[in-house]
C-alpha cells in the first residue's frame, strides 16, 4: 500500500516491525520473554534471536503465546487499527500514557526495525518492558493505552463511540 515517505515517519517505513504482535503474523519472531506479575509485567528481552518450533508452542498447552512471550512480525500498516494512515498510534498513546520503568533503554534485538523506536525513540523504550499483548483485565492503565480513542476510532471510520 501507499503511505506518506516523509522522514518524521521513520528512516524508512517500509519493513518496519510491529513489537507487539501475534504469532501468526508474517515474520513473527520472539524478541522477549514475559517475567513480573499479572500487574505489573516486564519484558526480559532476549540478547539472541530464538527460534520457537510448534513443539515449545505446544508445551504452553492453554496458555496462550502471547502470554509468554513478545512477539515482532512485519507492520501490518494500513490492516492495523492502530495505524491512521501514517503512524501508529498504539506508540502514541503509550509514550503518552504510561510512565517509564526503566531509566536506560533495554537492550532490544528488534530496535533497528522497531516502527515504536522509529516513531517515539527512547521514550518508548522506557515503556515498552511493561507492555505485554494479552492485557491482563486488571492492568487498568495499559488497557487504557492500549484502546483507540474515539476520536481515533472515528477518523478510522468507526461510528461506533
Ligand atoms: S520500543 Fe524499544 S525496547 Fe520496545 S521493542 Fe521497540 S526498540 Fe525494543
Amino acid at each position: 500500500m501507499s503511505h506518506g515517505t516523509d522522514e518524521a515517519s521513520g528512516p524508512d517505513s517500509q519493513g518496519l516491525s510491529c513489537p507487539s504482535a501475534q504469532p501468526d503474523m508474517d515474520g513473527a519472531r520472539v524478541f522477549g520473554v514475559i517475567t513480573g506479575t499479572p500487574d505489573a509485567p516486564r519484558i526480559a528481552y532476549l540478547k539472541r534471536e530464538a527460534v520457537v518450533t510448534r513443539a515449545v508452542m505446544a508445551k504452553l498447552g492453554p496458555v496462550q503465546p502471547t502470554q509468554v512471550f513478545r512477539f515482532a512480525a512485519r507492520c501490518e500498516e494500513a490492516r492495523c487499527a492502530h495505524f491512521d494512515g501514517e503512524r501508529c498510534m498504539l506508540a502514541q498513546r503509550i509514550v503518552a500514557k504510561l510512565n517509564p520503568v526503566v531509566d536506560a533503554v533495554p537492550p532490544c534485538l528488534i530496535r533497528p526495525t522497531c516502527r515504536w523506536y522509529a516513531e517515539q525513540g527512547a521514550d518508548a523504550c522506557y515503556r515498552c518492558p511493561q507492555v505485554v499483548t494479552m492485557i491482563p483485565r486488571a492492568n487498568d492503565r495499559l488497557n487504557e493505552a492500549a484502546l483507540p480513542t474515539g476520536a481515533e476510532r472515528r477518523a478510522a471510520g468507526d461510528a461506533g463511540d
